[in-house]
């Protein structure tokens, strides 16, 4: 097998209100932490792109740590061109205050409304500008999972989708389990139900490094 230069994201994004508040999600980063320690087993270069987080990585990963989305699709769009596969299991926050304050706002006796805006969908950019490269991404889902995760595979161009569950703290965020279908570009699906995230990253290695000898098979 061919070594793979594999781009990782992981865990959250971090969208500043002022100096001391920001909006983000529960992502733990040990979903991105799982795939890039399958990865280096496996013989692959990784880089992760992180959010803020309290796991360490693994030695032998470059590391670049970011802390918003704009700030996480900057170093994606940087580092794309290095990689063969980019694996997205960062959840990127959609939206960012449509200001940050400069000062720690002040509490007033009246309601405080917040301004969003939208950040940009970093797959979706990159699905613009991508030619050969693999492309893996996640969907954590409460329900419709399968529908949704395919509408998502489609319009983000993907190689194949992790489909998950989550609302249950039994798994999903945080957890060390998730429940997961595999959806593929070919209209597959691969079904694994409930597995340890170490596990989930070992098939997700599997998968990306069969995709690469079909890939060089073909050309
Ligand atoms: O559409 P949704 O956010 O559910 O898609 C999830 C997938 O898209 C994940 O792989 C996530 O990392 C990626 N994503 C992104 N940019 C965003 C939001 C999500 O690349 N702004």
């Amino acid at each position: 097998m061919k070594k793979l230069n594999l781009l990782i994201t992981a865990g959250p994004t971090r969208e500043h209100i002022d100096p001391v508040r920001f909006l983000t999600n529960a992502s733990s980063g040990k979903m991105g932490r799982a795939v890039a320690e399958a990865a280096l087993a496996a013989g692959h270069n990784v880089c992760i792109i992180s959010g803020p987080v309290k796991i360490d990585y693994p030695c032998g990963a470059e590391v670049i740590k970011i802390n918003s989305a704009l700030e996480m699709h900057e170093s994606v769009m940087k580092n794309f061109p290095d990689c063969d596969a980019l694996v997205m299991t960062a959840a990127v926050c959609d939206f960012r205050p449509a200001k940050m304050s400069l000062s720690k706002i002040h509490k007033s006796d009246t309601t405080f409304i917040l301004r969003l805006e939208r950040n940009p969908d970093i797959l979706l950019d990159i699905s613009k500008i991508n030619k050969n490269k693999i492309i893996v991404g996640f969907a954590a889902e409460t329900d419709d999972i399968i529908v949704s995760a395919r509408r998502k595979l489609e319009k983000k161009k993907l190689n194949f989708i992790v489909a998950n569950e989550v609302g249950s703290s039994n798994y999903g965020f945080e957890a060390e389990h998730i429940k997961a279908t595999l959806l593929f570009r070919d209209g597959k699906n691969r079904e694994l139900g409930k597995c340890k995230k170490t596990e989930i990253a070992k098939i997700i290695v599997e998968e990306t490094e069969k995709i690469a000898q079909q890939e060089l098979r073909a050309t």
